[in-house]
């Protein structure tokens, strides 16, 4: 077997994972945080699903003529026990096939989020891994279209939080499975008097799954599909009456939304409202959440007949255009606040109460590792990005006192400012300066 990495004889990581260093991951945890208030100012409240499920899950909830089923999932049979397991391609499926197995919403509706990774197999491009993050929002049990809306309001207000512009809002309605009987009638024999402007794999899908089609990305099939019948003129009047009802919710909180009869999404188990928020900041990979209703989901995995809405956001694209939006944004990336240094083991073990004392404050701290010169050390904190070296030397400790360097003050090599101070006053000395500063 060949292996590129042979003459080197280094392991790297898989095409499309990533690994995320610091700095860069301060960012990842920033927006974590500021995504996690977000959900609680909702009433979301966690909710937490293995990462590899059984293969049947995905193939009847995602449903199997969808890109992600037929070519995108990382499926394998467990050796020890000859299971079909799939290590999960997005989180709904897993979630609700969670409220299923533990009647989680069948006594009161539920607003539950879930974060983390997921898997499919495509080609790797910018914004687009095999191994990336979804923040996966679900609401199980509510039927009435405001919950549609409060779906898109709250994402329109992370937008607002995180500073994103130049962001719009797909919107559409795709009706219930009813509607949908005769437009795909129609649409088949749209589909069959133009077969030969389809591609192979569009050709595949006509009879098992023409919706699909129409989320086809080919370049060269749109302006076939322009011309498609809409499904939209198929819509039954209670389906209309939905669609009006989240368009109003939404003008009434000011999102502004464009309506694209086009959009039917990715996978089979949405109905009614379907939408997508894509930034243009991106290029082709704009798109940046999506989601909708699914009430058929729940009963189609075995549940009962409970209506369901949500969306997932692909943290890596917001990432993306979060630090293009906010050029000076002030993450910080300083490893820790405080250094100590010293220059015996007697000083530093003497320095090891004060380092939690410090950090019991809310500071962080570093207590330098290992024996070396103040040179050094004072090179260390430096890069960790410290605000303040403290330094427990011989001659200070004699006194029962430290020096406290201010290292954003020490350049060109020449400290700015240096103070003694009596270890009891550390403390309350440090809250009081780097505060003010
Ligand atoms: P796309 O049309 O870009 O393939 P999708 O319809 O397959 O997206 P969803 O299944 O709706 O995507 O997933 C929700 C979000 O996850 C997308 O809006 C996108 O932001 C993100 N996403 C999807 N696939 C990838 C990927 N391979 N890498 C990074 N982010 C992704
Ligand atoms: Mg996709």
């Amino acid at each position: 077997m060949s292996d590129n990495n042979n003459i080197s004889n280094k392991i790297l990581a898989v095409r499309g994972m990533n690994d995320i260093l610091p700095p860069d991951s301060t960012n990842w945890e920033y927006l974590e945080r500021v995504i996690i208030d977000w959900l609680h100012s909702y009433g979301y409240m966690n909710l937490r699903v293995p990462i590899v499920e059984q293969t049947r899950l995905f193939e009847r909830g995602i449903g199997s003529v969808t890109d992600i089923v037929e070519k995108e999932m990382y499926s394998f049979v467990d050796g020890l026990n000859g299971e079909c397991l799939t290590i999960r391609p997005e989180i709904t499926a897993g979630i609700v096939r969670s409220f299923i197995e533990h009647n989680f919403a069948y006594k009161r509706p539920r607003r539950v989020y879930s974060i983390g990774p997921v898997f499919r197999h495509e080609r790797p491009q910018a914004g687009r891994y095999r191994q990336f993050n979804q923040i996966d929002v679900e609401t199980i049990g509510f039927n009435d279209p405001d919950i549609d809306a409060e779906l898109i309001i709250m994402a329109s207000d992370l937008w607002k939080k995180l500073g994103i512009s130049n962001i719009r809002l797909e919107l559409n309605s795709i009706g219930l499975l009813e509607d949908r009987t005769l437009y795909k009638q129609e649409l088949v024999s749209f589909f069959e008097k133009n077969i030969d402007s389809l591609d192979n794999v569009s050709r595949n899908r006509m009879y098992s799954n023409p919706l699909r089609i129409l989320d086809s990305k080919n370049l060269e099939m749109q302006s076939l599909l322009s011309k498609a019948p809409n499904l939209f003129d198929f819509l039954s009047t209670s389906s209309l009456n939905h669609f009006e009802k989240v368009c109003s919710f939404l003008d009434k909180s000011g999102v502004k939304y464009n309506i694209n009869n086009r959009l039917v999404r990715g996978l089979d188990y949405y109905n009614l409202t379907v939408f997508e928020w894509i930034s243009s900041e991106l290029g082709s990979q704009g798109t940046v959440c999506g989601g909708g209703r699914y009430d058929g989901l729940i009963e189609s995995l075995g549940g009962k007949k409970i209506p369901a809405a949500g969306f997932a956001i692909g943290f890596e694209r917001i990432l993306e255009i979060w630090k293009k939006s906010n050029i000076d944004n002030n993450c910080n990336n300083s490893e820790c606040d405080i250094y100590i240094m010293h220059d015996s083991l007697k000083n530093q073990l003497i320095s090891l109460k004060t380092s939690e004392q410090l950090r019991n404050l809310g500071f962080s701290v570093i207590l330098h590792s290992g024996r070396d010169n103040f040179k050094r050390q004072f090179k260390m904190a430096d890069s960790c990005g410290a605000l303040v070296a403290i330094i427990f030397g011989e001659n200070e400790i004699i006194n029962n006192s430290v020096s406290v360097k201010f290292l954003n003050k020490y350049q060109n090599g020449i400290c700015k400012e240096q103070e003694i101070v009596p270890i009891e006053k550390l403390a309350s000395f440090l809250k009081k300066r780097l505060k003010d500063d």
